[in-house]
């Protein structure tokens, strides 16, 4: 089926939410936040540039319209890998707390202990196991993706808490897209190695482009989450400057978008 089909996702004034995830999760937007400039204006990282003042102060706004604390929104330190740390309620505080360690991906089934991703164009994937209560968050950029971190999500549920595949529900958020995305050939090349023909697109003339997202839910499909189990965010971080910052597009100079899910 192709992508395209399946738009189930419900848009509020800062925030994406998708109806596969029966928990409180998210996907934030850049609006409504107090950074100005590149950052402008729900920019949600810290270390790229903008004040940190204003960094935490979004924070604060973002927590509080998702009715959680701020010390509540646990993260990691992302580094393109395929690493995966287990959190719970210690690793909460009374603010946002510091990066929890270096991963790419958290797991929990503690309650109250909201697991959050950084992406610019990246894409954040909200893993549930109904059957468990469990939930992990993933951060996958080309090489989480070629990686097929997103397997190792489902894998990690399965092994640590005895989810069943098949019940887990994903919801793939924004990220740059196959409109704005384009790669070198080898690499293009290396997605459909892995992946099969359609996750990436050759224009007659130009670069090819890839889609991460689709890359991504196919390696959710290869760990037996099951297609009707799979939401992707419609939406191309690039394409969209009013809604989303993009890390391409701005060139480097640009904000982060908070991506949670917490039970
Ligand atoms: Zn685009």
């Amino acid at each position: 089926m192709p992508i395209e089909e399946k738009i189930p996702v419900v848009q509020s004034a800062t925030t994406l939410r998708s109806k596969q995830l029966g928990v409180r999760h998210g996907f934030s937007t850049r609006l409504g936040g107090v950074s100005e400039g590149p950052f402008a204006s729900l920019n949600l990282g810290p270390n790229v540039g903008d004040e940190p003042e204003r960094v935490e102060q979004n924070g604060r706004i973002f927590a509080r319209a998702q009715g959680l604390s701020p010390g509540q929104l646990v993260s990691v330190r992302q580094v393109h890998g395929t690493h995966f740390l287990e959190v719970g309620a210690a690793s909460c505080a009374d603010r946002v707390p510091a990066p929890v360690g270096e991963a790419d991906g958290l797991y929990t089934r503690e309650r109250g202990v909201a697991l959050c991703i950084r992406t610019a164009d990246c894409v954040p994937l909200l893993l549930w196991a109904p059957d468990q209560g469990a939930i992990a968050a993933v951060h996958a950029g080309w090489r989480g993706a070629l990686a097929a971190i997103a397997r190792r999500a489902v894998e990690h549920l399965s092994e640590h808490y005895g989810a069943a595949p098949h019940s887990i529900k994903a919801a793939i958020g924004p990220s740059i897209r196959s409109c704005c995305y384009e790669v070198k050939n080898d690499l293009a090349m290396e997605f459909e190695r892995r992946f099969g023909e359609g996750v990436a697109s050759r224009a007659l003339e130009g670069s090819p482009r890839l889609d991460i997202a689709e890359a991504n839910r196919r390696a959710l499909l290869e760990a037996g989450v099951l297609p009707e189990g799979i939401d992707v965010v419609q939406s191309c971080t690039a394409c969209d400057s009013a809604r989303f910052f993009s890390h391409r597009r701005d060139r480097g100079r640009t904000g982060r978008h908070l991506s949670f899910l917490v039970l």
